[in-house]
């Protein structure tokens, strides 16, 4: 079917160019190469090329039909009396068509770069865009002189929800506590998925007290369904001052240890970092 299409391309102006008489021969040569091209492109990238991509190609594909049609001398008094087609289809639609491919080409783009950005699962960003995003938002912080908190969140003893109840209701917990987490912080917190059953929020313009008030509400119980499935969360959470050395992994060590504290003592609580500084 595909190499029908492009054969159709192709034999269509062969034939129109054996038959009939030829105004410009170049120029009718040239609009048939490439409406073959385009039949190509069409045919080849069908299933992978994005909706206004294939419509863009389309409108191109009958505008060089209509290009290498109006060369033709027997047609000449169908197509080319007709001034507003001519503009219509000669004109309007090329542009139209190289608008959409454009406009399409720009969306896969757009899209692509999302996904590179998150964790397919639980729709959060992953680990690279965290590390990077967060990199952005210190330097942010420096400028406007805002302090930074950054929030680490452990499922509790998730291995045994795997174990007892499966991979998949596994996977579901994940969910839940990923939408738990956004929910309960604000719009212009980032949220990613840092691995396994940890994630991590980075809280811009974010000071110790409201970074406790956050943690105080993602303790709040997780909303799951079944109840036989009792899950809780140990959460650590760091402060820095615009003005502190702040790399990435400087941050991410002081909410880890605040986090590895929770664990140490039971888990189900939080520890901010500075509340446990004098002890490390
Ligand atoms: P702790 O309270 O010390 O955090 O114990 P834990 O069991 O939560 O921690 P551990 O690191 O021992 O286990 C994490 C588990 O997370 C192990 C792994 O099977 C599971 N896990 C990691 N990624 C996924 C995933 O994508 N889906 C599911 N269902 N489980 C996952
Ligand atoms: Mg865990």
């Amino acid at each position: 079917m595909n190499y029908l299409l492009i054969a159709i391309s192709a034999l269509f102006p062969a034939y129109l160019f054996l038959s009939f008489q030829i105004l410009d021969k170049t120029n009718f040569l040239l609009e048939a190469a490439s409406l073959i091209l385009l039949t190509t492109i069409y045919v080849f990238g069908r299933t992978t090329l994005e909706y206004t991509v294939k419509l863009g190609l389309l409108s191109l594909m009958v505008c060089k039909s209509y290009e290498f049609l109006e060369e033709v001398y027997q047609f000449q008094s169908a197509i080319n009396d007709n001034a507003v087609i001519d503009v219509l289809v000669g004109d309007v639609l090329a542009l139209l068509g190289l608008a959409l491919i454009a406009y399409g080409i720009h969306n896969m783009f757009r899209r692509q770069k999302r996904m590179a950005e998150i964790e397919p699962l639980t729709n959060t960003f992953n680990k690279r865009a965290i590390e990077q995003l967060s990199q952005k938002e210190l330097e942010r912080s420096l400028r406007y002189m805002t302090e930074t908190s950054m929030i680490l969140v452990d499922i509790d003893h998730f291995k045994q929800v795997n174990d007892i109840y499966g991979h998949q209701v596994g996977d579901r917990v994940l969910v839940i506590v990923a939408e738990h987490l956004r929910k309960q912080t604000r719009g212009y917190d980032i949220l990613a998925r840092w691995g396994g059953d940890e994630f991590i929020i980075l809280c811009p313009s974010t000071s110790q007290s409201e970074v406790e008030e956050v943690m105080t509400r993602l303790q709040q119980p997780l909303p799951i369904a079944d109840a036989a499935i009792e899950v809780t969360l140990s959460i650590g959470a760091t402060t820095v001052s615009p003005l502190a050395e702040n790399q990435f992994e400087r941050i991410f060590s002081q909410a880890d240890k605040a986090l590895y504290k929770v664990k140490n003592q039971g888990r189900n609580n939080r520890c901010h970092f500075h509340d446990l500084s004098y002890d490390i």
